[in-house]
């Protein structure tokens, strides 16, 4: 049967499983504080890029299976399943701000009128749900209203650029709960998936809230591990592609988060990584491997800007002051415009605080770094970036850049150098252009 389900947050997770869930039937409401957000998703455009999203968005507006509202209250109190999928974002200290996920579970509380499922698609640490019942048991306590409910805990491991089909294809279901009325509504709003066996993994609140920590710990980890390997590679003349080849060749490893880079960026891993370290510490837990996973990825940054000093210097260059340095990419991978933690966002701080004057693109994501930092220069293409630069760093691995037209690149700029950090590149093919060339851990004839 479908269900009246309210989605309470409409960013890269909410807008997703809010049209999503849309598509398998289920009336939706999503909802969201930010009135604008709301006011475009009515209007049918999606206030981010994501492939697919926007048809996805118009097809299930058009066929009344999803609506748009600010009004929480309302929401709720036509909605059988509530989802929060509000950010959860770190504090200096890496403790994850959970206000958002809060103040969603008072609302739920104060809007329960009949038997209500809360579930919490957020990641949050674990013990957060355990906290959500407390809290929603104390609110009704309060107003004296006996009405059942229950929490699920449903952890979302889409994509970003990947999302649309991750979500109608997810490796698993995770769903936290011992109640088994919340775990037949589950099934009954994720029925389409259930129905191509996708695999449902029922667990309590706390091996949920641990599942979606531990895998995305593990994923940070494994890159951090191939980074260091490339690392490696360029000292001992190893081609480090051909290394993660023929380790990802052992099932036992498989070849996926075997590409070297700049280290990883993203909304999820840099703050679940220090979220996780945060548990084990609460604990105490030696989590000394996450640890370190977090210090080499901020090092594997670092190492990019000294990379370019390097590159640069050998070409008569002291340092970056007075340099023009063309930016290609500023998204925190492909198919997003989402620059949370972006590698380009550190390696672009540090340049501009040596001096280096940047000229930026990306096809996606220059709105949102125009939010961040007035002084660079926004270009309308790739070549208008590299114009009279000294040199050209590839900071995401967007298809644009893989087929650049390197000919045409090597006349605009001053210096024929690029720092290809994303290894998208074909080395004989830039050697043939003239350029002065570096990727990570890449084996250079
Ligand atoms: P986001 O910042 O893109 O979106 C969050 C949305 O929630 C925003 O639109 C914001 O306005 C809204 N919001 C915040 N507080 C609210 C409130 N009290 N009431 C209503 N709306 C509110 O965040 P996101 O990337 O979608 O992430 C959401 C959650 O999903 C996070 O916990 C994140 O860790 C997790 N997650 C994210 C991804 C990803 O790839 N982005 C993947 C898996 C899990």
């Amino acid at each position: 049967m479908a269900a009246n389900i309210t989605v309470v947050g409409t960013g890269y997770v909410g807008l997703i499983a809010a049209i999503g869930l849309a598509d398998f039937g289920n009336h939706v409401l999503g909802v969201d504080i930010d009135e604008k957000k709301i006011e475009m998703l009515k209007n049918g455009i999606s206030p981010i890029y994501e492939p697919g999203c926007a048809d996805y968005l118009e097809r299930n507006l058009k066929n009344g299976h999803l609506e748009f509202t600010s009004d929480i209250g309302i929401a709720i109190q036509n909605s059988e399943v509530i989802i929060i999928a509000v950010g959860t974002p770190p504090d200096q200290d890496g403790n994850v701000d959970l206000s958002g996920v809060f103040t969603v579970a008072e609302s739920f509380a104060q809007n329960l009128n009949v038997y209500k499922l809360l579930v919490t698609k957020s990641t949050v640490p674990v013990g957060t749900n355990k906290a959500i019942v407390s809290k929603v048991e104390n609110i009704c306590a309060e107003k004296k209203h006996g009405v059942d409910f229950d929490v699920v805990s449903n952890p979302e491991f889409l994509r970003e650029g990947r999302a649309i089909q991750d979500f109608f294809h997810p490796d698993r279901i995770v769903i936290g709960t011992e109640s088994d009325r919340a775990k037949a509504l589950m099934e009954d709003i994720y029925r389409s998936l259930y129905l191509i066996q996708t695999p449902f993994v029922y667990c309590n609140h706390e091996t949920a809230e641990l599942i979606k920590y531990a895998a995305n710990s593990f994923l940070a980890l494994k890159i951090t591990y191939i980074n260091q390997i490339a690392n490696l590679s360029e000292e001992v003349s190893a081609d480090v592609h051909q290394v993660a080849q023929a380790m990802g060749m052992d099932g036992r490893i498989s070849p996926k988060f075997l590409h070297p880079g700049p280290g990883y960026g993203g909304s999820c891993f840099p703050k679940d990584t220090e979220a996780l370290v945060v548990l084990g510490n609460e604990y105490n837990i030696d989590l000394s491997l996450i640890k370190e996973t977090i210090r080499a990825n901020k090092q594997q940054k670092k190492r990019m800007v000294d990379k370019l000093g390097t590159m640069l210097e050998k070409a008569g260059k002291q340092g970056f002051k007075d340099t023009t340095i063309g930016v290609l990419g500023l998204a925190f991978k492909s198919e997003t415009d989402d620059i949370r933690e972006s590698p380009a966002l550190s390696i672009i701080e540090s340049l501009l605080e040596n001096g280096a004057k940047i000229q930026a693109h990306d096809p996606q994501a220059m709105e949102n770094g125009s939010k961040v930092w007035e002084q660079v220069v926004y270009c309308n293409s790739e070549f208008d970036a590299a114009k009279d630069a000294d040199a050209v760093v590839i900071c995401t691995e967007w298809n644009i850049y893989r087929n650049i037209d390197l000919a045409r690149l090597g006349k605009v700029m001053k210096s024929k150098i690029i720092l290809d950090t994303r290894n998208v590149l074909d080395i004989d093919n830039v050697h043939r252009h003239g350029f002065i060339y570096q990727g990570v851990g890449r084996l250079l004839r």
